[in-house]
């Protein structure tokens, strides 16, 4: 997907600083933070929506993991964190290449807007 904004930076063709990569899976810091850490985690292959991802249970457990080793790493492991993934129109989804919203550092109200 050659104007997918998240496959260039998952792919390195964009220099966006990753917090973690491996085979899979990258992570960087979300360009408009909601909380002092919010950070994206994104498969590498082009997928759009959490919809798709059913055929792909390797895969969500590698983002989920990947999620979690990220909470480690910011130090949000122990106060606490939030995992979003918006999944559709409805939902708020802006770019439509799979995401998990890792969200910390601040009290977080419950439920969302
Ligand atoms: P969503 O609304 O769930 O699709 O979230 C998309 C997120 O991507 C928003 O929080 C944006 O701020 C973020 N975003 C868009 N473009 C970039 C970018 N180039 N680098 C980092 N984050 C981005």
């Amino acid at each position: 997907m050659g104007d997918c904004i998240f496959c260039r930076i998952a792919s390195g063709e964009m220099k966006t600083p990753l917090l973690l990569e491996n085979d899979s899976v990258a992570a960087f810091s979300d360009i408009n933070p909601q909380a002092p850490v919010h950070v994206l985690v994104v498969p590498k292959e082009h997928v759009e929506t959490t919809n798709e991802l059913s055929g792909k249970p390797e895969l969500v457990q590698k983002l989920f993991l990947a999620c979690l080793q990220v909470a480690e790493q910011t130090g949000l492991a122990e106060d606490g964190y939030r995992i979003v993934a918006n999944c559709g129109a409805k939902a708020g989804q802006s770019v439509y290449h799979v995401h998990f919203h890792l969200l910390g550092g601040r009290p977080m109200s419950w439920p969302p807007g």
